[in-house]
């Protein structure tokens, strides 16, 4: 059987035979991404954000890649997330983005996770934790430049810098902001961001600084600081809106066919019957649907377009609605060798971007990655 011709090296997609929808995740890919951030970021340290279990890749997989290829340092969002990661890397320095929530100190300790402080109030708390234990460990200050999401404000600074010997009750190991809108590099707000941040962190001289993200890091230099932090540049998304995609696809999503049809000319396909065939048609129907992250809004229906999916080399158009685990595509121009019962369909992969995906769907490559849902079956090769 032809039809699996661009699917990834050691996907062997067709071997099981009760399989329906392959995952594959590019474990090389991963590590290529992380080394070709590290080139372009060197001297600063080139740290890892794997929450939401690592953009929905897996986070036990990918954090031992990037632990072998010399990542240190790494956040998550949460503290469940922190203690599992401690689990896995031992040694690694983990930072908490969600901060520090009431009565959890302890668990920070327990696990040697760093919390993300959010606000003057968590400062205090940290510091009342470190006195009762009688060390000054860990943190980061996250400190707001104008993306008002998390983060200390101006008075918050004001605040804990009028704290005196707050800084010796504490270790600041990193003082951070986060950019609102580096996916634009000529968006005039990354300037005003960076202009902000240098001042704070003079505030704080012994502290390491952060201010990127994957975006932040095309940036260019002057946004590296000490530490970067990227996230779905390391997982093959396309962090910027403008140019090509510098970083390796990591994820490939094929779906098999489990029936072949022929419909006339005028029927209509899917529910809410959204698509009349103007010709005869053959019809593949693949067996993924948007609980496997295949989103609603690839459909297409009359006078809109779809997601345009490929059969080996063949582009194949989304026929009507996307359901919940199937899909219909047309074959009718693949030729006889490639559209048959049992081939596998490529929704996502060499041919098919998540940026691509995620574009067609009005959504963003992070959606993209952290829908894909746990039902495909998952295959880790590259490593
Ligand atoms: C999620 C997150 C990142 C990673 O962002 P990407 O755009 O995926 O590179 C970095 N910093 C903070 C504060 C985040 O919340």
């Amino acid at each position: 059987m032809s039809g699996q011709a661009s699917r990834p090296e050691g996907a062997s997609a067709n071997r099981d035979t009760h399989e329906t929808a392959i995952l594959t995740i590019d474990l090389r890919a991963l590590a290529d991404n992380y080394r070709d951030l590290s080139d372009r970021t060197r001297p600063a340290e080139c740290a890892a954000v794997v929450k939401a279990d690592a953009y929905g890749l897996g986070m036990a997989q990918a954090a031992a890649v990037l632990w072998r290829n010399g990542c240190r340092t790494y956040f998550v969002a949460t503290i469940a997330e922190a203690v599992d990661l401690r689990v896995l890397l031992a040694e690694a320095v983990i930072y908490v983005l969600n901060g520090l929530l009431a009565g959890t100190a302890a668990t920070f300790h327990q696990h040697g996770l760093r919390p993300v402080l959010n606000s003057a109030s968590e400062v205090r708390d940290w510091a009342n934790y470190c006195s009762s234990v009688g060390e000054a460990l860990p943190c980061a200050i996250h400190v707001d430049t104008g993306m008002n999401r998390l983060g200390l404000s101006a008075t918050d600074i004001d605040e804990i810098r009028g704290m005196g010997d707050l800084w010796q009750t504490v270790t600041l190991s990193l003082v951070m902001s986060h950019l609102a809108c580096a996916d634009d590099h000529a968006h005039a707000k990354n300037g005003r961001q960076r202009e902000r941040f240098e001042v704070i962190r003079m505030l704080f001289p012994k502290a390491l600084t952060s201010l990127a993200n994957s975006a932040g890091i095309l940036l260019g230099s002057e946004y590296h600081y000490d530490l970067v932090r990227p996230g779905v540049a390391l997982y093959g998304g396309h962090p910027q809106r403008q140019g090509d995609n510098p970083f390796r696809p990591v994820v490939h999503l094929m779906g098999r066919i489990l029936q072949i049809r022929d419909t006339a000319r005028g029927e209509t396909v899917g529910y809410g019957a959204t698509r009349t065939l103007d010709r005869p048609t053959r019809i593949a129907v693949v067996a993924v649907g948007y609980a496997d992250g295949l989103f609603r809004a690839l459909s297409a229906g009359d006078g809109e377009a779809g997601l345009i999916a490929y059969l080996g080399p063949y582009a194949v158009p989304v026929l009507g609605r996307v359901s919940m685990d199937l899909v219909s595509v047309d074959v009718t121009d693949v030729p006889e060798a490639f559209r048959q019962r049992g081939a596998w369909v490529e929704l996502l992969g060499p041919n098919v971007s998540a940026h691509t995906m995620a574009s067609q769907a009005g959504t963003i490559d992070y959606e993209v990655l952290t829908s894909l849902g746990s039902r495909a079956t998952r295959r880790y090769v590259g490593i």
